[in-house]
């Protein structure tokens, strides 16, 4: 963008930051990025309003005779315009106000200029009155404006009027070709983008205002279909470019693969026979495969996932295994090893806990390539790992990853000289509903096993004040003298925030454990209770979830480092304490930890009272639903896509003005027409990309 004149700066009072930067803040870097800068809503000052016809609540022009400006200190610092307005007295009132204001205001007085003044009239003490209303001076019988006062998403020192000025500048200047062809304007009705974008900054007298908020209007439609459109054809050409790498082909009928599957620990479900069959299919490939496997908790991804591994060993080839928490990769070293080591299939654990020379040891074997199949956590796959033939990534829980991390894990397999990317499986039991996979995982296939194994009872929810907490611990009392084991999960203190407020929420989280697990053995004294936290070195986290695995302890005190994956099946009731401070996704998780035996399974919520709006509505949801795919679109409707993309959002191109929820078809609509343009006119595609993406966002690269 040109910069602006250095008097034009200046002018702009306080303009320390350049009036570049604060455009960049609100992702503007070029002039055709200022021309998309679409407005959020309008005023209307078109016409004006007289004094005894503006009511409350709604914003109105009107005008006044300024009668008087002084400055009052009563009851703090103000400046007040005695006015007068068809026969009715109207003081306006402004609080933060620079001196020349006062003097604007006398000229006024002197120079016989009228104020038109935006904004509610309120009927106060002395008469009708407007507090900080937006005003300028106007010459009796001047014309008022005749379109819709557009207003921007803008940024600390940046005024409305000044980005007003620039946005519709650039306007004028924009010959905002059409990059979308003919055929599909006119399949999809939609109207032109030029014809659009000038409609929404500056909107005729007449227009339907209401069709204008709800963004349901034709000039919206075309902005939201060019704007999903854009994301669909950069996700489906990041996937090309991927596509067109060459991997390994894993053909995964070799002899490993073939005696597993005829000694599975169980039957597989119909849902994981046919992920099994997808996956298959692109490992074969000598491409690198990019698919997610989603299954709610419990819905046996930990299995498909060995599969796919073998398929690998079989070619011999070597398969790593990610997890986001030590406790989540012990336990799959141990699956792992219970149905492939007796194939002969050498398997690496690589933990915490291992002494320096263990460590050195398993490095080495990883190097060697004698390791067929190495477990971890992130943590211990970056320090000096290298694989000789890595062919192979499986990242569980993946939504608790960072794109980096996982492009570090992917980026091994070329440490030796090798230009071959391995293959990609990401698990995740937070399901993406369906408009959200269909836009922002675009870039991935998608495989679902939406079938969970048989025999599985559903879990009872209550939810119970904690006033009530004294029952809760008899229900216990009575569930372990049954023989069943219970988790009960401490709260988050503090949600996920970085630096110093984290560390001190760890603390308080830590504290409120060893609070709890205290209290707990004090209450329950014949029971053995446990305790498994975050700050817990990795060999005692190992023993504790040992202990509770075998049943040499009935109750297990916890943090959320039991969140994910943990699989003990004879635990049939979780309490989770403050209940309300958990986000739906971790309540819906931590739920999955019981009703994984056979026996009848509950989840106790125990909340304070009081509730806030928000954390009643997500308690009401985790009690009524126990399908993963429906609380997800609920959770995606409380919380917008930005929460439960999580790290995604970083490489991925953020929509701005399309609505997951309510563009549905759209988003269908613009899926079919980006196969279409890209397969049509490349070229074409890749500046309707720029023209929407370019100054937000680096191509998806993980
Ligand atoms: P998740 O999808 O949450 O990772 P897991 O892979 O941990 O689920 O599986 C949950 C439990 O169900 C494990 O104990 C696993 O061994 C068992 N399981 C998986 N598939 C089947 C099946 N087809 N039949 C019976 N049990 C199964
Ligand atoms: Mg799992």
């Amino acid at each position: 963008m040109k910069p602006a004149p250095r008097s034009e700066q200046a002018a702009r009072g306080g303009a320390r930051v350049p009036l570049e930067r604060k455009l960049e803040r609100l992702g503007v870097r070029s002039r055709e990025d200022l021309v998309l800068h679409l407005p959020l809503r309008y005023e209307d000052e078109t016409t004006l309003t007289p004094i005894a016809q503006a009511r409350d609540g709604r914003p109105v022009l009107v005008e006044a005779e300024v009668l008087r400006a002084e400055v009052v200190y009563r009851p703090r610092r103000q400046l007040i315009a005695h006015c007068r307005a068809q026969e009715h007295e109207l003081t306006l009132r402004f609080f933060n106000f620079y001196p020349s204001q006062v003097k604007q205001l006398q000229s006024a007085i002197d120079n016989k200029l009228l104020l038109r003044a935006y904004g509610e009239v309120r009927g106060g003490w002395f008469g009708a009155e407007m507090a900080h209303p937006r005003y300028r001076l106007a010459r009796a019988g001047e014309p008022l404006a005749d379109t819709l006062t557009p207003v921007y998403p803008t940024t600390e020192g940046l005024s409305q009027a000044v980005l007003r000025r620039l946005v519709l500048e650039a306007l004028d200047a924009a010959s905002l070709d059409d990059t979308l062809p003919d055929t599909l304007r006119e399949r999809y009705g939609l109207i032109g983008l030029r014809e659009g974008v000038h409609l929404l900054h500056r909107p005729p007298p007449g227009t339907d205002l209401g069709a204008l908020v709800e963004r349901s209007h034709p000039a919206w439609r075309r902005v939201k279909f060019d704007e999903l459109l854009a994301q669909q054809l950069s996700m489906r050409m990041a996937y090309r470019q991927r596509s067109a790498q060459h991997a390994p082909a894993l053909p995964g009928a070799g002899p490993l693969l073939r005696t597993f599957r005829e000694r599975l620990p169980f039957r597989l479900t119909g849902a994981q026979t046919r992920v099994i069959g997808e996956l298959l299919g692109d490992l074969a490939r000598p491409h690198p495969m990019q698919r997610l496997l989603q299954g709610d908790v419990g819905s046996g991804k930990t299995i498909v996932a060995a599969i796919a591994c073998l398929a690998a060993v079989d070619a011999g080839s070597q398969a790593a295994v990610m997890a986001p928490t030590e406790i989540l990769a012990e336990q799959h070293y141990r699956k792992f090893s219970a149905w492939l080591a007796p194939l002969g299939v050498r398997i690496v654990w690589l933990h915490g806990a291992l002494k320096k020379a263990e460590k050195r040891a398993a490095i080495e074997e990883i190097a060697s390539g004698r390791a067929c199949i190495s477990i971890g956590t992130h943590a211990l796959f970056q320090e000096g790992v290298r694989f000789v033939r890595l062919a192979l990534v499986v990242i569980d829980e993946q939504h608790r990853f960072g794109v980096a991390q996982r492009l570090s894990l992917r980026s091994k397999a070329r440490s030796d000289g090798d230009e071959e990317p391995p293959h990609q499986l990401m698990m995740s039991a937070t399901p993406i509903p369906r408009t959200l996979s269909m836009s922002y995982y675009a870039d991935l296939d998608v495989s679902t096993i939406d079938e969970l194994p048989p025999g599985r009872r559903p879990v009872t929810t209550k939810l119970v004040s904690d006033a009530r907490r004294a029952e809760v611990i008899e229900r216990i009392r009575e569930a372990c003298a049954d023989g069943q084991q219970v988790y009960w999960v401490c709260p988050v203190i503090e949600p996920a925030q970085a630096g110093a407020r984290l560390a001190r929420g760890a603390a308080r989280e830590l504290r409120a454990a060893l609070e709890t697990h205290a209290s707990l053995t004090r209450e329950l004294p014949e029971l053995r209770i446990g305790l498994v936290h975050g700050r817990l070195p990795a060999a005692e986290k190992t023993v504790a979830m040992e202990d509770f695995a075998a049943g040499r302890c009935q109750v297990l005190v916890a943090t959320t480092v039991i969140e994910v994956g943990v699989d003990v099946p004879g635990a049939t009731l979780m309490v989770i304490e403050h209940a309300e401070r958990f986000g739906l996704a971790q309540l819906h998780q931590l739920r999955g930890r019981v009703g994984r035996g056979a026996r009848a399974s509950a989840c106790i919520l125990l909340y304070a009272a009081p509730l806030t709006p928000a954390a009643r509505a997500r308690l009401k949801v985790i009690y009524e639903h126990a399908d993963g795919f429906e609380i997800a679109r609920r959770d995606l409707l409380q919380r917008g896509p930005g929460e439960l993309l999580g790290e995604r959002q970083s490489g991925v191109p953020m929509l701005r003005f399309a609505d997951l929820e309510r563009d549905g078809e759209l988003i269908r609509d613009a899926q079919q027409a980006a196969a279409e343009f890209l397969q049509s006119d490349p070229t074409r595609a890749r500046s309707h990309v720029e023209r929407w993406f370019a100054a937000r966002h680096e191509y998806t690269s993980a």
